[in-house]
């Protein structure tokens, strides 16, 4: 009996994705089978050979500390940068952090930035991908111990600087930003001074993915091993968000489809389309308890952020000094993290930053009509600035469910769709003739 349940559930599963047409870009295919573990490895061994990347660590030698690890993350960039035709520039984002709880006096700080120019002069969308290069030992202020940071958050920064060498040989219509960032050990100093100046200048920044701790697939204590699945943290409600916008969401709901649960969704659905052999999680909040990371500051500044964390963490390896105790090995060691699951992640990432700055922009002041009472929904936006949209998506789930439902596809700027905006959520989304879509964008209520 048992078996023939069991056939009963494959036959099941086999004919529900037989109806799911998976279409796949060859050239994003392409950039995704280039992202290799073998230099993500030698990514993350070269960032722990420099023995402490401690925000307050050592300046002047050219081996150790957390001066010759931006010097040789820039040159490393700046080697990826030579194959881009000089559309890709590189540049520290240097800035002095006064003195603070984690911070013993005054500190010249600098951020890695590699900016891959966009093609479209007429398009200012940016997005980011962005991991920490800073390190810590079990002491915050411990700037001399070895602190090899492989997992937290040298896979990070690898997956940025991977990205960067194969994306750099390419050219999208929107910019795309890969960081490594300082001080996030300290009080996620460095993404904070990226967000502001990026708020200050005003950058258009529609997506900023955070990739810190994507390196371990043992979980301490449960002893669950698990290289398939990555967590993708966002918040609900919109971490900027007005009174008058979270009055709304008490009236009306909406309180799952902030912009960057929308980018979320869309990390499970293009990853997913991409990568195989991966479940992305979404993970209903901001972030772990008792923990932050650099999406936040972006959030804080009103934009779209998530972060990415391995599925189960290892808290024996996360800042410990190394050492062995009781048989129990302690520290961030290269030798424990999983390069063939940072490369699955890396190639998730790969695919979400590629679709996007290929797409179209978002639909732009997408609204639903609320002025006639109707079981029907109405919504009307404007066409996104930059390269025309072929059409537009009309995106549609129950208010319980977690996932896109149904697509409608439009060309105009606007639809009227045959089910009740009482009963249903929707949201609207770019596509162009290939099928790269933007981001959804949940509609405000407009008369
Ligand atoms: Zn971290």
């Amino acid at each position: 009996m048992k078996n023939a349940f069991i056939l009963l559930l494959s036959c099941f599963t086999l004919s529900a994705s037989a109806q799911t047409v998976v279409k796949q870009d060859a050239t994003i295919k392409q950039m995704v089978d280039e992202v290799s573990n073998k230099n993500i490895e030698a990514i993350v061994r070269k960032l722990v050979s420099f023995k402490t990347r401690h925000t307050l660590s050592d300046t002047t030698s050219k081996t150790e500390g957390i001066g010759a690890a931006r010097n040789w993350i820039k040159a490393e960039y700046e080697r990826y940068a030579t194959a881009s035709n000089g559309r890709l520039k590189v540049q520290f984002d240097a800035f002095v952090q006064p003195q603070g709880r984690r911070l013993s006096k005054n500190t010249p700080m600098k951020n890695v930035l590699a900016i891959l120019k966009g093609t479209d002069t007429a398009d200012h969308r940016v997005y980011i991908v962005s991991g920490h290069y800073d390190s810590r030992a079990t002491k915050a202020m411990d700037s001399t111990s070895f602190a090899p940071g492989a997992v937290d958050d040298a896979s990070g920064t690898a997956v940025s600087m991977e990205l960067a060498r194969v994306m750099a040989k390419r050219s999208f219509p929107a910019t795309i930003i890969f960081m490594a960032v300082v001080g996030e050990e300290q009080g996620l100093y460095g993404s904070t001074n990226v967000a502001k100046r990026a708020k200050a200048e005003g950058w258009q920044v529609d997506a900023m993915l955070n990739n810190d701790i994507v390196g371990n697939t043992y979980g301490m204590e449960t002893g669950l091993k698990d290289n398939r699945s990555i967590r993708v943290f966002s918040d609900g409600i919109p971490t900027a968000a007005t009174e008058k916008e979270i009055a709304a969401l008490k009236s009306l709901g909406g309180e799952n489809d902030s912009q960057s649960r929308q980018l979320a969704r869309y990390a499970k659905e293009i990853g997913e389309r991409y990568v195989e052999q991966l479940d992305v999680k979404l993970i209903y909040r901001t972030d772990r308890y008792l923990r932050g990371g650099d999406h936040l500051p972006f959030l804080e500044q009103g934009f779209t952020a998530v972060r990415f964390t391995e599925m189960n963490e290892n808290f024996d390896r996360q800042h410990q000094d190394v050492r062995k105790e009781n048989g129990v090995d302690y520290g961030d060691l290269p030798d424990f993290a999983d390069y063939d699951y940072t490369q699955k992640i890396a190639r998730m990432n790969l695919s979400i930053l590629a679709n996007l700055a290929l797409a179209p922009g978002q639909p732009q002041n997408v609204g639903v009509i609320t002025s006639d009472l109707t079981n029907k929904t109405k919504l009307k936006w404007d066409a996104p600035k930059g390269k025309a949209p072929a059409g537009y998506y009309v995106l549609m789930r129950e208010t319980i469910s977690p996932y896109w439902e149904k697509k409608f596809y439009v060309t105009d700027t606007n639809a009227t769709i045959g089910y009740s905006k009482d009963n249903y959520l929707f949201a609207v989304q770019s596509v162009d003739a290939a099928g790269h879509e933007s981001l959804p964008v949940y509609p405000k209520p407009v008369r």
